[in-house]
């Protein structure tokens, strides 16, 4: 039987990458039954939102989304589709693999890293007040009241929370995943020593969650040394708990220590709904070229056929795509050694390499 999937190609490249993927996940072996919805500026424009009730019932009902970038305005505008998506469906975990593909040219040759992301508390809530306002005028008064420390009265203010019963979901969801997937050490990843109760709260719950997986060895480190650390010995970390900027900000690293954006899928996983979808962003510049690099998002379906269970169609499409990356010939420029647009492959055009590989 056909697994139904709400796909939603996004906006700038996404359509291009999207299309690429859905043809390649055809060719895997599994059936789907695609249910394409929209969001972001074009859903706004058709129906008056950017992230409308038809898309978001189709992931509920469906249980399962492969969604392509969509873009969001910097400073102003509407508030991200991604961040709302996370929120409205309650996908609260963020799992971002960071692992080798040979063929793709990295500073790195041997990472197999997996960064479990917390996906809606944080500073990424979305609870700011901008300069000036009467709302940030009342925040800053009703802080300066009761704290010893004073935020100055122009202040623009954004708020970080973070819930222990956030932290356990996460934490647990970092466990569960290292046990079922034969990972042997978890990290918790914090700034506990200067937001003593925000990621001190944080790393509480996370040793506590450790102490029920005695067999997964369990650290932690404070995020500015993390990152050190992962520049000079990365293959003594593993998976990586961390609140939600943080893990913004690492898993960009960590794509940048495997190769790149291009090649770097992830999943949101809440209960029973679960978003897949490539790291990087709509690319505006690349847009409507056919130049592209479908395999991040390619990637993010392979993700999302583990996530289904079918665990062999997975490893096919992730070989397929790691023999066309390493053969370096008929992909897009940016996976060239030589990045010669005149000799690469287009979108589509790598799509089709790899779903020749898949059918031989
Ligand atoms: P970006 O990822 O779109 O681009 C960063 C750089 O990588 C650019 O040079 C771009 O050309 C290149 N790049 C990215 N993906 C590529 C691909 N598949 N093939 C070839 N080159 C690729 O990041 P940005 O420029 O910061 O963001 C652009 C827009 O995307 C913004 O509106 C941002 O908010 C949005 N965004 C969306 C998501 C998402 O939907 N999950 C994630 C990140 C950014």
């Amino acid at each position: 039987m056909a697994y139904q999937v709400t796909l939603i190609p996004g906006d700038g490249i996404g359509p291009e990458v999207a299309e690429a993927t859905r043809r390649v996940l055809d060719a895997s072996g599994v059936a789907f039954d695609w249910d394409h919805q929209e969001a972001g500026i074009e859903a706004a424009e058709r129906h008056g939102d950017v992230l409308p009730e038809a898309t978001l019932a189709s992931v509920r009902r469906n249980g399962v989304g492969l969604k392509g970038p969509i873009t969001t305005p910097v400073g102003g505008g509407f508030r991200s589709v991604n961040v709302g998506l996370r929120h409205s469906l309650g996908l609260y975990a963020n799992l971002r693999p960071g692992k080798t593909i040979e063929g793709v040219q990295s500073v790195f040759d041997d990472i197999d890293l997996v960064i479990v992301r917390e996906n809606m508390e944080d500073l990424y809530a979305g609870v700011e007040f901008d300069t000036g306002t009467a709302e940030a005028t009342q925040v800053i008064a009703g802080i300066n009241a009761i704290s010893a420390k004073k935020v100055p009265d122009d202040a623009a203010v954004s708020i970080k929370s973070i819930t222990p019963g956030g932290s356990r979901r996460i934490c647990e969801y970092a466990f569960n995943y290292a046990r079922s997937n034969g990972r042997k050490k978890v990290t918790a990843v914090h700034k506990a020593n200067i937001m003593k109760f925000t990621d001190g709260l944080f790393l509480r719950v996370a040793q506590q969650v450790a102490a029920g997986y005695p067999e997964i060895e369990f650290n932690d480190r404070i995020v500015d040394n993390m990152c050190m650390q992962l520049m000079q010995k990365p293959a003594e970390y593993d998976v990586l708990v961390m609140p939600n900027l943080y893990g913004d900000i690492v898993s960009d690293l960590v794509a940048g220590m495997v190769g790149g954006l291009g090649v770097a899928p992830s999943g949101n996983i809440g209960e029973g709904v679960a978003v897949f979808e490539p790291i990087h962003g709509s690319a505006p510049s690349h847009a409507g070229k056919n130049e592209a690099n479908p395999a991040a998002m390619i990637l993010a379906g392979a993700m999302m056929l583990r996530h289904l269970g079918e665990q062999a169609a997975a490893g096919r499409v992730e070989l397929a795509g790691a023999e066309v990356i390493g053969a370096g010939e008929r992909v897009t420029y940016d996976l060239r050694a030589d990045r010669d647009p005149s000799k690469a492959a287009g979108t589509s055009g790598m799509a089709d390499a790899i779903i020749e590989r898949l059918s031989a």
